[in-house]
């Protein structure tokens, strides 16, 4: 990676990273949808034999299974799995909304009410790597929220199954029921509802290019969380950034996807170049450097910023999945984020806290998304209808306002359903 200067001419292209090309699988994506929709669980065999190369009679693993799974795997990591979904939940009950009313006007109380969705899908990668880590993220929030079922559906290995460790997690966030299936026919599944699978209002969770596609083409007939793109950090340093940790945070994003993007914005120099050349000696020694290595070609950059400001606005234009702001004071950089998935404050919060245990969830928006969407959230599960009722004073107090505006947009029965209980007095 070499340093480069934010100018007005390389703006745009620092800027750039690797997107996800949901289009391009569209018309396939849309076949299986169609399948699935018209042959239920029969297609879901076809797509699960061709996609996984496992023939499977039955989708659902069974409840003594998911309970018998913790006893399968260690007892450190059942301790860490335990320790992650508790700090997970306590973050996410600390999010639940509660109900509310006001006095609008005098005779006009108005408010909201909290309720959960009643049945969600939670979709967990499993296709080329396991992810117990996304169970947690994705089912304890809806567990908080009251959701009644939460369903999970993960793709089987070509021996059919999944691994326990992902059982393990299921069962300890709580999941009701967990289907071998993966792929655009499990958001299929989800979206529609099978002869075995229920359709839900909402599905949640990360996947490939066919997943994310999927989940767009059936947003309308259900509720999604957002596309997921390739991951991402920026990191904001000046010159007290420690550049080994950096370096380390810079080499674990790469890690996750030779898409995945890694920048540092820095005010200082010297951190630039120490980092450059950590970087080069530190590369060579990782378990995944070839993943790495194509991922900092691609989407790697190191940017020297004329000032702090400067590296703010970079930043909030960049919009970044994971935000670290590694500065003399963090807590006063943090004031001019407008747009970030997650942020990390100070040289001892590596973005790995976020993605396991430190109770904040990891599912996020990259891409730019993160200028209009919030990470997944207790409130991702949430609906809030709102309440309102009017005394007779309230009636009197409104009549100037819905009577004459109901009446010039041609709405004689609204007016009249207002008038004839002033009327009534
Ligand atoms: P996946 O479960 O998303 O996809 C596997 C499924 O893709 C298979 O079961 C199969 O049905 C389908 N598939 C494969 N090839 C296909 C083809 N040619 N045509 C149609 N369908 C096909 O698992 P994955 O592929 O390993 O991808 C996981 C993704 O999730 C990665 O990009 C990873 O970075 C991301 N991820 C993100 C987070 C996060 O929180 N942001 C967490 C974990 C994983």
């Amino acid at each position: 990676m070499k340093t480069v200067k934010i100018n007005d001419e390389n703006i745009g292209q620092l800027l750039g990273r690797s997107q996800i090309d949901s289009d391009s699988v569209m018309n396939i994506v849309n076949n299986i949808l169609s399948d699935v929709k018209n042959n239920g669980d029969e297609s879901l065999r076809q797509y699960t034999e061709k996609f996984d190369g496992v023939d499977l009679k039955d989708f659902l693993i069974k409840e003594e299974e998911l309970k018998e799974s913790l006893s399968k795997i260690e007892d450190d990591l059942v301790g860490s799995l335990k320790q992650a979904a508790s700090n997970i939940r306590k973050f996410h009950q600390a999010q639940l909304p509660q109900d509310w009313s006001m006095e609008v006007d005098e005779g006009i109380t108005a408010g909201q009410i909290v309720r959960p969705l009643e049945r969600v899908g939670c979709y967990i990668p499993g296709g080329r790597a396991v992810y117990p880590s996304s169970i947690l993220m994705t089912v304890i929030p809806a567990k908080v929220a009251g959701v009644d079922e939460i369903i999970c559906c993960t793709p089987p290995g070509p021996d059919g199954k999944v691994e326990d460790i992902v059982l393990a997690a299921a069962y300890l966030a709580g999941a009701d029921k967990v289907y071998r299936v993966g792929g655009a026919q499990a958001i299929a599944a989800l979206a529609y509802g099978t002869q075995t699978i229920p359709a839900v209002d909402k599905i949640v969770g990360p996947g490939n290019v066919f997943v994310t596609a999927a989940k767009k083409m059936v947003y309308g007939q259900v509720d999604i969380d957002f596309p997921a793109g390739p991951s991402e950090v920026l990191i904001i340093a000046d010159e007290t950034g420690n550049p080994d940790y950096i370096t380390l945070d810079l080499l674990a994003q790469a890690e996750h996807d030779p898409q995945a993007a890694s920048v540092l914005v820095t005010t200082s120099p010297e951190l630039a170049r120490s980092v450059e050349t950590k970087i080069k000696e530190k590369l060579p020694q990782m378990k995944r450097d070839q993943i790495i290595t194509e991922s900092l070609q691609e989407n790697g950059k190191i940017i020297l910023a004329g000032s702090l400001d400067e590296a703010v606005n970079f930043s909030n234009a960049y919009a970044p999945e994971h935000l670290m702001i590694m500065t003399r004071d963090p807590e006063e950089v943090v004031k001019y984020i407008k747009n970030a998935g997650s942020i990390f404050l100070g040289n001892l919060t590596p973005v790995a806290a976020g993605d396991y245990g430190s109770g904040t969830n990891h599912v996020l928006p990259t891409s730019f998304c993160a200028r209009m969407y919030s990470g997944l959230s207790t409130e991702s599960f949430l609906k809030k209808p709102t309440v309102q009722r009017l005394s007779r004073e309230g009636l009197e107090n409104l009549k100037d306002v819905v009577i004459p505006l109901a009446e010039y947009e041609g709405l004689y029965a609204h007016a009249e359903s207002f008038k004839k209980r002033l009327d009534d007095e």
